[in-house]
């Protein structure tokens, strides 16, 4: 929905190599319209299965965002569940423009093979999309929270709302300052699957 609205977000998502549907209503709405989108891959779970894949391979990562210290926090856990994790340098995400070239600088020199970015959407994507090329880290992936789940600061829903698909519910009633003003997404969705559907259908 954001990419509905926001065109330099749209040509980003549009553009990426890979993109994830990290919540349940991409899902539903896919399925709803025939699209082949089978699960949700919320982006704490792919970056869990990348830090055990990079371990194994001996992949360089990179973690860069959220509150100053919680990057720090996320890779001690993460190095104690993945024991070869290289994780080759880390820095919070509350960084001014006059930082940002220092920043830039220490993650080349760290030359990662990935690079996670913690800032949350649209602000992740857009970041990586200007630094990508003078980057050069094979892979740069938005991550949302996932650093202050693994630092342990955020719980993640228990496994039964999980299987419920409720985990959107939980979140907002845990953060409903922050997350509340996105359910008014919901009412749109479903408007732009309708017309989507009934367009296709008026097409065959
Ligand atoms: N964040 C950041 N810099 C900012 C704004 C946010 O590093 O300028 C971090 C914030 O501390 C949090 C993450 O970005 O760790 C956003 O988490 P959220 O769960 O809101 O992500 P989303 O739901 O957008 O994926």
């Amino acid at each position: 929905m954001r990419a509905q609205e926001d065109e330099e977000f749209r040509r980003i998502v549009q553009q990426a190599d890979l993109v994830t549907p990290d919540g349940i209503g991409v899902v539903w709405s896919a399925r709803l319209l025939g699209l082949p989108v089978y699960e949700r891959v919320p982006g704490v779970e792919l970056m869990a299965k990348l830090c055990e894949r990079a371990a194994q391979k001996g992949w360089r990562v990179f973690l860069l965002g959220a509150k100053p210290g919680v990057a720090e926090m996320a890779a001690r856990n993460l190095q104690a569940r993945y024991p070869t994790l290289q994780i080759v340098g880390m820095h919070h995400g509350y960084f001014s423009p006059d930082e940002e070239p220092q920043i830039i600088a220490q993650i080349k020199a760290a030359q990662p093979d990935i690079l996670f970015v913690a800032f949350g959407i649209p602000k992740q994507e857009k970041w990586i999309a200007k630094h990508a090329d003078e980057l050069q880290v094979p892979l740069c992936i938005g991550v949302g929270g996932s650093f202050d789940v693994y630092a342990g600061i955020v719980q993640r829903a228990p496994e039964w709302v999980q299987r419920l698909c409720l985990e959107w519910l939980y979140r907002t009633l845990k953060d409903p300052k922050r997350r509340l003003p996105r359910l008014l997404a919901i009412p749109k969705l479903l408007w732009l699957v309708a017309k989507t559907a009934l367009r296709g259908k008026a097409s065959n």
